[in-house]
C-alpha cells in the first residue's frame, strides 16, 4: 500500500460529524450580518506580500514570524497566504473605488493562515468572520459595531460567557508624544526587559505593554498611559463611544493596556474575551483604522472593523452545550424488488419538490439491513417500497421517532403523510 499523506500540522479537516455545527453558526452569522446592513465581499486568499507588510506593520508578530510567504516562481512575485482579512478587503475597496461618494459596510468569512504553535484555539489555518465599516467617522458606528457583536452573543446564547474590553489609541500625534515618554520609561527598566521587549523598545514600544510575560506585568502596569496624552478631539471620541455603549446597556471594562497586535489601529479598540478557553481567550477583536485606506493608496477615508475567530466561538459554544444536534433528513426510502428503485426515485423527487429532504437507499440489500440504515440516518420516517407496493401504487410509511403504528398510503398521499412527521 502506498504511504498515506496527511494534512498539514495545525490545519484541520472539518468532518461531517462537525460540519453541521459550522453550518449552524454560519446561518446565524449570515442573518445577523444582513440585519445590520452588511454586504459580503470575497477576496483572494493569496495577496502580494507587501500588502500585509505595509498594513499590518513590519514589527508585529504576524509579519515578523507568522506569515506563510513564498515566491511565485513563474514571475518571481512575493506572495502571502492572507493572515487576516482587513488588508485584502481594503485593497479591493481601493482597487475598485468602492468608496467613491459613498460609504460601505462589508463582511467577509473564510480561512486565514498564520504559522503559530498549534494548540487549543490556535491553529495555522483558522477561520475569521470579519466586518469593515468604511467612510464613517464615529463614534456612532464604533458603538453600533460593539452593539452588533453583543447581539451576536445574545443570539448564540453566549452573552454571559464573554466580556467586553475597550481602550483608545488616540491619533498619530498623541501616540508619538506618548511613545517618547514610554521609551524613556522603558529605558529605565532595561534590566528587566525580555528579548522581545528590548527588540521592540524603539521600533514598537506600545507592543511591549502588550507582553504576556508575567515578570513584566508590574513594569507594564506602571508605564505612562496613552489616555493621559489624548487631545480634546480624541477624548471626545472616546467619551462619545463609551456613553453610547453605556446607553445601550452594554457592560464594558476599560483596559488601558489593550493595544492590539496590528499597527493600523487608532482611536477605538476593543476585544471580547472569555475565561473559558484557557489562554486563547480573545474571541473577537477590532478597532478603528483611519489612516489605513490612505496608506494603501486610496483617498483618505476612516474605517473600523473587527475579526472574530470562528473556531474559538465554536469551542465556546461546544463547551456550553449550545451546538445543535446533527441535521437529519425527513424520510429514508427503503426499496427492494422488481420496479421498486424507479418507483422510489419518482416518489423521492415528488417529496423533494414539496420541500422535504429524502435519502433513498441505493443498491441491493435486505429489508432488514435497509431498515437499520433508515434508523441510523436519523430520518423521521422510513418509506417502505416492495413489489406489492409498486403494483398497488402504495407506500408503507413507518414513523421512526414517534411511537406510532405504520400506515399504508396511496402514493398520491405520501407528501401529506410525511409532512406530518417532518424533521425540523
Ligand atoms: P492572539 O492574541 O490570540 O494571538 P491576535 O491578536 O493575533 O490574537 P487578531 O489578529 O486580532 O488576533 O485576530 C482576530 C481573532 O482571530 C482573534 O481574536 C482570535 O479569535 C482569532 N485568531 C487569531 N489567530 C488565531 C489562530 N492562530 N487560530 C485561531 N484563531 C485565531
Ligand atoms: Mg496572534
Amino acid at each position: 500500500m502506498a504511504q498515506k499523506i496527511q494534512a498539514i500540522r495545525g490545519m484541520n479537516d472539518v468532518l461531517p460529524a462537525e460540519s453541521h455545527q459550522w453550518e449552524y453558526f454560519e446561518t446565524v452569522l449570515r442573518g445577523w450580518l444582513h440585519d445590520y446592513g452588511y454586504q459580503n465581499i470575497r477576496t483572494p486568499i493569496v495577496e502580494s506580500t507587501p500588502l500585509f507588510v505595509r498594513s499590518i506593520g513590519e514589527v508585529t508578530d504576524i509579519v515578523e514570524k507568522e506569515m506563510y510567504s513564498f515566491t511565485d516562481g513563474l514571475n518571481n512575485e512575493p506572495l502571502t497566504l492572507r493572515p487576516e482579512g482587513t488588508a485584502g478587503t481594503l485593497r479591493a475597496v481601493v482597487e475598485h473605488n468602492l468608496l467613491y461618494n459613498t460609504t460601505q459596510k462589508l463582511w467577509y468569512m473564510g480561512p486565514m493562515f498564520r504559522h503559530e504553535r498549534p494548540q487549543k484555539g490556535r491553529y495555522r489555518q483558522f477561520h475569521q468572520i470579519g466586518v469593515e465599516a468604511l467612510g464613517m467617522n464615529g463614534p456612532d458606528i464604533d458603538a453600533e459595531i460593539v452593539a452588533m457583536t453583543a447581539e451576536l452573543w445574545r443570539r448564540l446564547g453566549l452573552a454571559g460567557s464573554v466580556r467586553l474590553e475597550i481602550n483608545t489609541l488616540g491619533n498619530k500625534d498623541e501616540r508619538a508624544a506618548h511613545r517618547e515618554a514610554l521609551i524613556k520609561y522603558l529605558e529605565g527598566h532595561l534590566d528587566i526587559l525580555d528579548e522581545d521587549g528590548k527588540r521592540r523598545l524603539y521600533s514598537n514600544p506600545l507592543r511591549v505593554l502588550d507582553t504576556k510575560n508575567p515578570a513584566l506585568q508590574e513594569m507594564a502596569n506602571g508605564a505612562p498611559r496613552l489616555i493621559d496624552y489624548l487631545g480634546e478631539e480624541s477624548r471626545r471620541h472616546y467619551e462619545g463611544w463609551k456613553s453610547l455603549i453605556a446607553a445601550l446597556g452594554i457592560e464594558y471594562v476599560e483596559n488601558p493596556r489593550l493595544v492590539r497586535g496590528l499597527d493600523y489601529y487608532n482611536q477605538s479598540v476593543f476585544e471580547w474575551v472569555t475565561t473559558e478557553l484557557g489562554s486563547q481567550g480573545t474571541v473577537c477583536a477590532g478597532g478603528r483604522y483611519d489612516g489605513l485606506i490612505e496608506q494603501l493608496g486610496g483617498k483618505p477615508a476612516p474605517g473600523i472593523g473587527f475579526g472574530m475567530g470562528m473556531e474559538r466561538v465554536l469551542l465556546l459554544l461546544a463547551e456550553k452545550g449550545l451546538l445543535p444536534q446533527r441535521r437529519t433528513v425527513d424520510a429514508f426510502i427503503v426499496n427492494q424488488g422488481e420496479g421498486a428503485a424507479a418507483y422510489a426515485m419518482q416518489l423521492a423527487q415528488q417529496l423533494r419538490q414539496a420541500g422535504m429532504s429524502v435519502v433513498q437507499h441505493m443498491g441491493d440489500a435486505s429489508f432488514k439491513s435497509q431498515m437499520k440504515k433508515a434508523d441510523g440516518s436519523g430520518a423521521a420516517v422510513a418509506l417502505i417500497i416492495g413489489e406489492n407496493e409498486v403494483s398497488a401504487g402504495q407506500v408503507v410509511v413507518k414513523p421512526l421517532r414517534a411511537e406510532q403504528a405504520q400506515e399504508t398510503v396511496a402514493a398520491a398521499n405520501v407528501v401529506a403523510t410525511v409532512s406530518r412527521f417532518k424533521a425540523e
